[in-house]
């Protein structure tokens, strides 16, 4: 099997550093079912091409892996995997270019998320479905497609065409996501798989996926395929892959405040509108506190103007959702530095909490105690005291529209849910006492009578 990825951005030999190869060299590694050998055919600083190739061999491929039952083909001697681009592929891309799979290039990385002119070729990838369903997979990711279908037999032209494509791939884009689309789809086109997939291959996929699977048009297949047809596996990842409110109500609804709330796209809401004001403020500096599973601290990450990101939570159990969430242990130690969590009660002083330019608290301070509310407010206020703070909070007026008895709450967890004007009451009085300036708007859909279904306070610090 061959594999072989071409730039032409200059300085071309960058794409050693990027696939952590020395161009000048021939590399070997073991990988499954065989050995895997990273070449350069070429390299300038006008185009640079590197060559994976997989020589796996049959004899010792029957007799060494566990293959599995049903995978007949691969039980004989003589199959199609030494010469095919299959899930061994996949594996020989996680092994052989691992840190360019995960994002890791510490000498270029400013070439790391750089749009590349990058072209793939692949001499071999079986195809049932045809060059209709390669454009279906690959166009919607932005690719141009180059396919020819190989004959059955050089020699026997008669004997007609076979499944098998020569493939060329061309696209501008990050390398990584580049391998990220490779090892998922090389399997989604191939039946056979040279291992048992199991639940563990779920979380493979989500994290490989994460960006570009969730939103394309034949996600349920590609899931289904790279799970080996398994449709308890594919119904699982497909419900973790969308959407994202939904999974996480199901997942902790003890940390969000959205349990009784039937709009899922309240919480969204709340998250953008609270981005806007972060971004507008020109704030570089900021606080997520009480940042859960680190949906908005995702968002922030996005933002190129956050240079620092601190989240905090008192829950053990919310910062280590997050950490997986954000992969925060696959970043390198440059973006690393840009974003930490931490655990800490936000009734207390903590002095890593000041100097920052602003701060959020989304659907946080209903979750504290009236009485506890006071040691926030000079935490926050007094304490960590940020240019900008913006508050979420539910409008409880607004509960009347959701069918629910007047004394419950949204949420099991909160312990207070306020009126328009009781949360006007008290943003006044925060204000007025730490030196800020209070503006305050609903999110969410508005009923004329009882508000919005959510409001936020943003709070600006008056000048000394
Ligand atoms: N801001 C997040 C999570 C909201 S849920 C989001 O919008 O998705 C409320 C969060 O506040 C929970 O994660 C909870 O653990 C945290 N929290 C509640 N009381 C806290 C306290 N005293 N100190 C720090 N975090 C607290």
């Amino acid at each position: 099997m061959f594999l072989s990825i071409s730039t032409t951005q200059y300085p071309a030999t960058n794409l050693g550093y990027l696939l952590h190869k020395h161009p000048d060299k021939v590399q070997t590694y073991s990988t499954a079912g065989g050995k895997a050998h990273v070449f350069f055919p070429e390299a300038t600083d006008e185009r640079c091409t590197a060559v994976l190739v997989l020589d796996i061999d049959p004899v010792e491929l029957v007799r060494s892996l566990k293959v599995p039952g049903e995978s007949r083909s691969l039980q004989h001697y003589v199959n199609d995997r030494p010469y095919v681009a299959s899930s061994f592929t996949s594996s020989a891309i996680s092994n052989v270019y691992s840190s360019a799979l995960n994002g890791r290039c510490t000498e270029k990385e400013e070439w790391l998320e750089m749009n590349l002119p990058l072209e793939v070729k692949i001499p071999a990838l079986k195809v049932r479905g045809g060059q209709g369903l390669l454009e279906r997979i690959f166009l919607p990711l932005g690719y141009t497609i180059q396919a020819e279908r190989l004959p059955l037999d050089e020699q026997f032209p008669e004997w007609g065409e076979s499944n098998y494509f020569a493939l060329t791939l061309l696209h501008q884009l990050p390398l990584q996501t580049l391998l990220q689309h490779l090892y998922v789809l090389l399997p989604a086109f191939d039946a056979e798989r040279h291992y048992y997939v199991s639940s563990g291959d779920i979380e493979v996929l989500l994290k490989k996926g994460d960006v570009w699977l969730k939103d394309h048009p034949e996600r349920d297949f590609i899931v289904r395929k790279y799970l080996n047809n398994n449709a308890i596996l594919a119904k699982m990842a497909i419900g973790k892959l969308i959407p994202e409110e939904e999974l996480e109500v199901e997942e902790a609804p003890i940390n969000l405040g959205v349990e009784e709330e039937p709009s899922v796209n309240l919480h969204q809401q709340r998250l953008n509108a609270a981005l806007e004001v972060l971004k507008a403020s020109g704030a570089k500096t900021v606080l997520d506190l009480g940042c859960g599973e680190g949906r908005l601290l995702k968002m922030l990450l996005r933002e190129g103007q956050f240079t620092r990101i601190i989240g905090v939570d008192v829950s053990f159990f919310s910062l280590q959702v997050a950490t997986r969430r954000l992969y925060l242990k696959d970043m390198t130690p440059k973006q690393k530095e840009r974003i930490e969590l931490l655990q800490s009660a936000l009734t207390y002083r903590d002095r890593r909490l000041a100097g920052f330019d602003a701060a959020a608290l989304i659907e946080v301070i209903e979750h504290l105690d009236l009485e506890r509310l006071p040691a926030l407010e000079r935490a926050v206020f007094e304490f960590a005291r940020p240019g900008t703070v913006v508050i979420t909070t539910p409008n409880r007026e607004y509960n009347a529209t959701y069918a629910m008895p007047e004394d419950k709450m949204r949420h099991r967890d909160h312990r207070f849910e306020w009126t328009r004007q009781e949360f006007a009451n008290w943003a006044a009085q925060v204000s007025e006492k730490f030196g800020y300036t209070t503006s305050i708007e609903g999110i969410g859909e508005e009923d004329p009578k009882l508000g919005s279904a959510s409001q936020m306070a943003v709070f600006k610090r008056n000048a000394d």
